[in-house]
């Protein structure tokens, strides 16, 4: 009985085998008559890479492939496989670990080292760099005007953030910020002296966890990718007393500090704040006597929602650095 049954067993699994073999071969004959076979595949190798690059398809050839089945599959792991090599990364894509995009890490600079440079600590005679910065935001009304004139421009910025700020009603304007190859920065969660600076003394262990708050809220829009390591004190370091500590507490959640060796006054008391974009243009280049010699400039300024006159002043401020040989950077 045992035999029988084995025998049995054998003859379908035979029978199957021959069955499959018929259908192969006449799959194989279909395939070889319906194609042109190695030009046709070249032809859909390009087809498809065409397709990949320009993002356009719907072509009567790929509905025509999808006839034979032998030939379908072969043109699908062909087309996956040119797909992988054409693949061009997304360029609003965060570098993971970053306070920027893949596309900026080609013109991100140390914090640590550029604050080295302007302060006088390190010393540089390398190509000429302008950081613009922007302090105050993020908004709706300026930060979206100050994007633009940067993306018409072709320049980046680094943004200066207040925690606070960083929600979901701001998302698409940070979003902006990271996709159009700028910075982002902290400065600080709530932006109150008196929090940070009690009685013009910093309190290092408010300043830390304003900046990991701020991390958390940014972390929150952008995903655990996204890190930034860069901190400007509200009001600058040089303002306040006890900072080496507050500096420390910062460096021990891995931020560096930067203040700035230019400024265009648009958040000096009124009596000295520029009236028009001309005055903010003159502050600025006069601003640069304070360091006559710096090779590198990071540029204080503010995108708050009253700064119209950055915003007028910004072409002519990018056009002045454009003409004394500076590259534009960003702060990592
Ligand atoms: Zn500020």
């Amino acid at each position: 009985m045992k035999k029988k049954r084995n025998q049995k067993g054998m003859i379908s699994v035979l029978l199957a085998v021959v069955i499959l073999g018929i259908f192969l071969i006449s799959g194989m004959m279909t395939y070889a008559v319906s194609s042109g076979r190695l030009p046709l595949h070249a032809k859909k190798a390009e087809i498809a890479e065409a397709h990949a690059l320009e993002v356009s398809s719907n072509s009567t050839s790929s509905a025509e492939n999808e006839t034979s089945i032998p030939e379908t599959s072969a043109s699908t792991t062909e087309t996956s496989s040119t797909e992988e090599a054409v693949e061009i990364k997304d360029p609003a894509q965060l570098a993971p670990g970053k306070n920027h995009n893949d596309a900026a890490s080609e013109y991100a600079y140390s914090t640590a080292e550029v604050r080295g440079i302007i302060n006088g600590e390190i010393s540089y005679e390398g190509p000429r760099v302008c950081f613009l910065t922007f302090d105050d935001g993020a908004n709706g009304v300026i930060t979206p005007k100050i994007l633009d004139i940067l993306k018409a421009e072709g320049v980046p910025a680094t943004f200066f953030v207040v925690g606070k700020e960083v929600g979901e009603a701001m998302r698409p304007v940070l979003t902006r910020e990271i996709q159009e190859g700028n910075a982002i920065g902290i400065h600080s969660f709530n932006h109150d002296y008196g929090l940070l600076y009690p009685n013009g003394t910093a309190n290092p262990g408010q300043i830390k966890n304003e900046a990991i708050q701020a991390q958390t809220a940014l972390k929150t829009l952008f995903g655990d990718d996204f890190r930034t390591n860069v901190w400007r004190y509200p009001g600058g370091h040089m303002s306040f007393s006890n900072m080496k500590a507050a500096d420390a507490a910062l460096a021990e959640s891995g931020m560096e500090w930067i203040d700035w060796d230019a400024m265009t006054g648009d958040a000096e008391p009124a009596s000295r704040r520029p009236k028009n974009a001309q005055e903010a243009v003159a502050f600025q280049e006069k601003s640069m006597a304070v360091y006559p010699d710096n090779q590198m400039r990071v540029v204080l300024m503010h995108d708050a929602e009253d700064k119209n006159i950055t915003v007028e002043a910004l072409p002519q401020i990018i056009e002045f650095y454009r003409q004394n040989g500076y590259t534009f950077g960003v702060l990592e």
